[in-house]
């Protein structure tokens, strides 16, 4: 490509990133209706509407989150600052089998949100889509980021089969199949699973390694939320999840993949599964958050069958008294620390919306035991009622020992997990990729910064197969971050997670600056990307 005369934005002195893991090297990057230039150093353009002198900063394309909660809340706050604030200029959006469309029938979709208000929240919208494109085209009316959308297998179950525990039949397998074919077709990039979350979770995993099979017809790719109760609740989830894409012959990508301290082995035994697999010949890949707690609704304390039928039958069951035995005794099996409020105690409340209980936000639940005087089923039932299902909870997750294994792996990428809820979420949602960078990269420099980067940018946009985003080059779209490689840290903790990081200086999206000078510009650029057509 010649070098263009006039430009939007042009980045001068920049230590310049391009994605491929590549060694950094000093050069211009520009900008011009969207598309990028990059150049020499040396290199100006006779005219350019905006300069940013980057010496002594990074210039690399806008990160990329494999796991983002921001689907519904984005459309209620779409200046999204959690997240472009860390760089992020795309992110996938229907993970965990919890994806709102196809919908045919709103009143499934109103019953969908109430489900998973605890992990996606209920924010007042216009609820106005049936199909994937009338869905994926709510996020090109603007927003800070870009947005990918993955199809949730709960949404084509509910209208395939409905919302209970029932076993797929040839035609509802037919039916599903056509579903996620039409989706892809409109622009999905594939399929999610959550497998801890129905009714999606009541799939087998030969209806899993058939819809597979069917995003793999199309290119796209199976992503999933393991069934983490299955087996030995260590290894087992996760061959379960590599044989879906065996048998379905597809490529898998293990999402939010990380080692408890709780596990009984180590982390190596995990990520031995990912490269045997791969050195069997399959696509597998996987991301990872680098915090350690994790988060999601408190619903997932209750088993499966309290859950069969949609929110209402749930409700029903949560109210009736004698049913609540019942899950005292199934609660008693996962150990004693569960009867009292031992096993509670790292088990943190938020989402309150209701006066009587905002009393409990950022509260854990032990701690709601000790002052009600109820126990843990009560406690949860109560709660969950009162605010028609949206209770969120924060917990412990990956252990901080292991937590640089999967960060440093080099198949692994990152996806936030970010959920937006409640007054303390978990420091995920504001301060991954900052931490990578500030922690791992400089301080403990666990991997180089172009293999970070590469991880951020190239490799999930490889995975999502990206024709023109993850790289700097030329006519590729100008989703940039530049940022300050001493001084870029997070700033999110445990105790204090809603703040956002230092040293992200500049976020284009789509050659538009979202955040300039550390500040958001309040510009909404991002849109929908389509597969094939991104
Ligand atoms: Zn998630």
């Amino acid at each position: 490509m010649t070098d263009p005369q006039a430009v939007d934005l042009l980045i001068t002195g920049g230590s310049v990133v391009d994605g491929t893991g590549a060694p950094a090297d000093m050069g211009t990057v520009a900008s011009i209706d969207g598309r990028l230039h990059v150049s020499d150093a040396g290199w100006r353009p006779s005219h350019a509407a905006r300069t940013i002198d980057a010496t002594g900063m990074v210039v690399a394309p806008g990160f990329i989150d494999l796991h983002s909660h921001g689907g519904l809340v984005i459309l209620a706050d779409p200046r999204h600052e959690p997240k472009v604030r860390q760089g992020v200029t795309t992110e996938v959006i229907g993970v965990d089998g919890n994806g709102y469309a196809p919908f045919a029938d709103s009143d499934n979709l109103a019953a969908f949100v109430d489900l998973n208000a605890g992990l996606d929240g209920r924010p007042e919208i216009a609820y106005d889509w049936d199909t994937v494109a009338s869905y994926i085209g709510r996020y090109d009316r603007g927003q800070a980021v870009n947005v990918a959308v993955v199809i949730g297998n709960s949404a084509l179950r509910i209208g395939a089969i409905g919302w209970d525990d029932t076993a797929a039949d040839d035609r509802s397998l037919a039916n599903m199949r056509a579903m996620l074919r039409e989706a892809l077709e409109e622009g999905a990039f594939g399929v999610s699973s959550g497998l801890d979350y129905p009714p999606g979770s009541y799939a087998s995993t030969d209806e899993l390694a058939a819809l597979t099979a069917e995003a793999a017809l199309a290119g796209g790719f199976y992503h999933t939320h393991v069934r983490y109760a299955l087996g030995d609740r260590f290894l087992d989830p996760f061959r379960e999840a590599i044989e879906i894409g065996r048998r379905g012959q597809g490529p898998v990508h293990l999402t939010h993949f990380y080692h408890r301290q709780t596990h009984p082995g180590g982390p190596e035994l995990l990520l031995g599964l990912v490269d045997d697999a791969r050195a069997a010949g399959m696509d597998v890949t996987f991301d990872s958050y680098p915090y350690e707690w994790a988060s999601t609704r408190l619903l997932i304390q209750l088993p499966q069958w309290v859950q069969a039928g949609g929110p209402t039958a749930l409700k029903e069951r949560l109210a009736d008294r004698s049913l609540r035995d019942e899950l005292r005794t199934e609660l008693a099996s996962r150990g004693a620390a569960y009867t009292g409020t031992a096993g509670w105690a790292d088990l943190r409340l938020g989402a309150f919306t209701r006066p009587a209980n905002l009393q409990w936000e950022s509260h854990t639940l032990a701690e709601v035991m000790d002052q009600t005087g109820r126990d843990a089923i009560d406690a949860i039932c109560d709660l969950l009622l009162d605010e028609n299902l949206g209770v969120a909870q924060v917990t412990s997750g990956p252990w901080s020992e292991t937590l640089p294994h999967f960060v440093s792996h080099p198949i692994g990428m990152v996806g936030t997990d970010s959920t937006f809820l409640g007054e303390k979420p978990s420091p995920r949602t504001y301060g991954s990729f900052p931490r990578i960078l500030g922690q791992f990269v400089r301080d403990e420099q666990l991997l180089s910064l172009e293999e970070a980067i590469r991880k951020m940018t190239g490799a999930p946009a490889a995975r999502l197969g990206l024709a023109n985003r993850g790289l700097l080059r030329d006519g590729y779209a100008a989703d940039l971050v530049i940022f300050d490689p001493q001084r870029v840290r997070s700033n999110a903790t445990y105790d204090r997670p809603r703040q956002f990081p230092d040293g992200i200086e500049h976020v284009a999206v789509n050659g538009t600056l979202v955040v300039d000078g550390g500040v958001h510009t309040g510009a909404l650029p991002g849109r929908s990307l389509r597969r094939g057509n991104s």
